[in-house]
């Protein structure tokens, strides 16, 4: 039976990769079995550089490739997530247009499809290019979220993963939040799961979009969307303080009780500015929650399509709502 390939590539300002990522890609592609045919799914996150001119070329050359154009910048989980709604795969694999993720991995990610397995996480082995300080980061990261979230998150599982028609199902239905963690999802959903190890490769051209603070920000979004930890931490650290609050007590009634002199001024002053600084974290967390509620209650859309190349089967203006107009998939290619 013919199967279906997709290969989903989120392209924010990657005029210089482009060319050699589709070359690459297309090679591995035409190499497949086969039973299987394909599309590469470009999705140009907002780009301001040459990237659209290229992506509309390529799609001139060649009716396997197909395009989203965003109607601005919504960032690359945006970028996946309407790359992953409009593919029509049996088989979707996620990939960066930067060649960081090579695509030799793409036949052996085929034959995983072939063997069953419907959600395929890629492990990095080693990164070459992201820097002694996001390496760390990273790492110290995924033992917090670990240890705090009862979802198991692989370390080093990237934004390169491959998931069947059925997951890829679950992630278009079930999954749109707003303030969300992909690559979480793809670990939390199920399925027949299974890792392959790859060597990351030095980005081919440009620069990394993915500042530390933007890291910091996901980081931070995805602790509160998978763990209601930092919110029981309000109970916690007022059984502690409480608790202080006694000894202080014993103590102040002690000293009055010798001397005749409770303790001084200095101890109310460190204990106030103790208390208040806590209480203050507290409040904050409790209004990160809430912010991201928010979000959810505005419902806003998590991307908006401008226009679309090479999907003739699709209105010209579609946005996303919920998933509710979340196009057909195409009876032909199935
Ligand atoms: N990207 C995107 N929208 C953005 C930022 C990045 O679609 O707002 C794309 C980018 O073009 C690349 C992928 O997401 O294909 C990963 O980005 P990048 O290489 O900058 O991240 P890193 O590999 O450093 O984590
Ligand atoms: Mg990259």
């Amino acid at each position: 039976m013919a199967k279906f390939l997709s290969v989903v590539v989120s392209v924010y300002n990657e005029e210089a990769s482009l060319k050699e990522f589709y070359a690459e890609t297309k090679k591995q592609l035409t190499g497949l079995p086969g039973s299987w045919d394909h599309e590469i799914l470009f999705v140009n996150d907002g780009s301001q550089d040459g990237s659209f001119s290229i992506l509309r070329e390529l799609a001139g050359q060649d009716p396997h490739v197909k395009l989203i154009h965003f109607s601005r910048n919504f960032g690359h989980e945006a970028a996946m997530i309407a790359g992953i709604d409009y593919a029509q795969g049996d088989g979707i694999i996620c990939m960066d247009a930067d060649l960081q993720h090579p695509p030799e991995c793409i036949p052996q990610i085929v034959g995983r499809f072939d063997e069953g397995y419907e959600v395929i996480s890629m492990v990095r082995t080693r990164n070459q290019t992201a820097g002694f300080v996001k390496n760390i980061a990273s790492a110290a990261f995924y033992r917090l979220i670990n240890w705090m979230s009862e979802v198991q998150f692989e370390p080093n599982a990237s934004d390169f993963f491959a998931v069947s028609r059925e997951a890829a199902d679950v992630l278009r239905k079930d999954y749109r939040e707003k303030v969300r963690f992909l690559r979480g999802y793809v670990q939390s959903i199920g399925f027949q799961r299974t890792v392959i190890p790859y060597e990351a490769r030095a980005r081919f051209a440009g620069e990394s979009k993915y500042s530390l603070k933007s890291l910091f920000r996901l980081s931070v979004n995805t602790i509160l969307c998978f763990s209601d930890l930092p919110l029981k931490l309000g109970i916690y650290s007022g059984c502690v303080v409480a608790l202080f609050g006694v000894i202080v007590m014993i103590y102040t009634i002690s000293t009055w009780a010798r001397s005749g002199t409770p303790s001084g001024y200095a101890t109310i002053v460190v204990l106030l500015s103790f208390m208040f600084a806590m209480l203050f974290v507290i409040v904050g967390i409790i209004g990160e929650y809430i912010a991201i509620l928010f979000a959810e209650l505005k419902d806003r859309p998590v991307y908006i399509v401008r226009s679309t190349e090479n999907m003739p089967e699709y209105k010209k203006h579609i946005s996303d709502r919920s998933g509710a107009e979340i196009p057909p998939q195409n009876p032909e290619q199935k």
